[in-house]
């Protein structure tokens, strides 16, 4: 058995769909298929699940939020004609949308929770509905009712382990299990989201739930490649990548599947097959837990912006034990996660992501850092990359650091931070924003050639 899921430019219109339907026929061992709410039709479309957080915005601030709403409808209107579906189909979906815009807001985040789960919720129900009218045997299956049950942390859930012994029970189901991505419920019956982009999370849960043979991501490229294609022209495609190094690839910005989708997949050991819905011939990229490192030691390299680092200097650090537990525990204690902690003797540095890290957080932090850890010298810099050089072969191969560093002076990128040992897999560098793309190709041209 197979669960495969379809991101949101598989579902964008009627054509996409009818191309899910047919990968969903052409595989009988494909029986648990998710799906993500509509995603854009072009380029400059905006995405249902962001129509709906329009809507909600606007209803919170006061406003009827219908022309937002509208909007929403719209989309569906467009997809339930275009398959010809029965006028039903659509009036139910137009009263779940109703109903959702006109509950009660006193709860803010638990009203924009339920508005957000309708893209993904109606588009599971489409899906079943048409599969059912083209003559193949389809559900529509609620997460509530499955047992896919998640952390209390609205827009930020995070599965809990009893849903997988809940979950397992879909494998029984007759016909194909149509499960909408994206969201489940709390122990207390509360519905939460996962992170955006989370529905890959939720197809990876049902793989590893049901012990599935294979999970299938299908998107909207061919594979997964070695660079962003956006900084490197062509980049060379990826057939085979450990889930360790996609893992490090999609912290560092390859968004082909989200970072969070593959623990659940790993820990159970299921492969993943990344698919394109625009062409299910192509033979994609499959995530394994070994792989033949053969002549090329590093698979891909990634870059995300978004960084800041504090630096922290007092002398005699080495010899202050405690000084890294109290250190951390003050961005504990203000809600600011770390992402990396590079140190020297009398140093240490912490990254944290700049969304985190505001200018009153800056405040608050560098004052408890100078009065309460009496530290010597404390600044930030802003505007921080992170780019990684990714493969299985990092730690046994002589010389990789060296042509890392080389690429980057030969692209005249001053390298702001270093961060290698603690992953057997990656090597970290920080560098300016401005310069990731130029970092990037030197680096590209060093590992893959031109
Ligand atoms: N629809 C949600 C989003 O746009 C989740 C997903 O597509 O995976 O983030």
């Amino acid at each position: 058995m197979k669960v495969a899921k379809f991101g949101g430019s598989s579902v964008a219109d009627a054509t996409q769909i009818l191309k899910v339907v047919d990968i969903v026929k052409a595989d009988p061992d494909r029986r648990i298929v998710v799906v993500s709410a509509p995603g854009k039709r072009s380029s400059d479309d905006i995405k249902v699940t962001d129509l709906l957080i329009a809507a909600a915005e606007a209803r919170l601030k006061g406003r009827p939020g219908t022309e937002e709403m509208a909007a929403v409808l719209a989309r569906y209107e467009e997809i339930a004609r275009d398959l010809g579906l029965a006028a039903e189909a659509l009036t139910s979906i137009a009263a779940d949308l109703d109903e959702r815009l006109g509950a009660a807001t006193a709860d803010g985040a638990r009203f924009t929770e339920a508005m957000k789960a309708a893209g993904e919720a109606n588009c599971a129900r489409l899906v079943a509905e048409y599969l059912g009218a083209a003559g193949t045997e389809a559900h529509f299956v609620e997460p509530g009712e499955a047992g896919l049950l998640l952390s209390e942390e609205p827009g930020n859930a995070r599965v809990l382990e009893a849903a997988y012994g809940r979950l397992r029970a879909l494998r029984q189901r007759p016909g194909i299990t149509v499960f909408p991505g994206f969201y489940g419920y709390s122990p207390s019956g509360r519905l939460v989201t996962f992170p955006r982009g989370g529905s890959d999370i939720t197809g990876a849960v049902l793989a590893a739930a049901t012990g599935a043979e294979l999970y299938e991501n299908f998107t909207d490229v061919d594979s997964v490649f070695a660079a962003d294609p956006k900084l490197v022209s062509e980049p060379r495609p990826v057939a085979e990548i450990t889930y360790r190094e996609m893992r490090e690839l999609s912290y560092a910005g390859f968004s082909v599947l989200h970072d969070e989708a593959l623990e659940p997949v790993f820990r159970a050991g299921i492969p993943v097959a990344v698919k394109n819905t625009n062409n299910p011939a192509a033979p994609g990229t499959r995530i394994v837990p070994t792989r033949q490192v053969g002549a090329e030691p590093v698979v891909g390299i990634a870059a995300t912006g978004g960084f800041c680092t504090v630096f922290i200097s007092k002398y005699l650090m080495n010899r202050e034990i405690g000084f890294g537990r109290r250190l951390l525990g003050l961005f504990e204690d203000e809600g600011i996660p770390f992402e990396h902690t590079p140190s020297g003797i009398d140093n240490l540095s912490v990254v944290v992501g700049e969304e985190y890290f505001d200018q009153a957080a800056e405040g608050r932090v560098l004052k408890r850092v100078r009065t309460e850890l009496e530290a010597d010298e404390v600044s930030v810099k802003r505007g921080l990359a992170l780019v990684m050089v990714v493969g299985e072969g990092m730690h046994q191969t002589v010389g990789l650091a060296a042509r890392a560093t080389t690429a980057f002076a030969r692209a005249g990128v001053n390298l702001e931070m270093i961060n290698q040992g603690s992953s057997e897999v990656s090597m970290m560098f920080g560098v300016k924003e401005a310069e990731v793309a130029a970092a990037v190709q030197s680096l590209y041209t060093e590992f893959f050639g031109s």
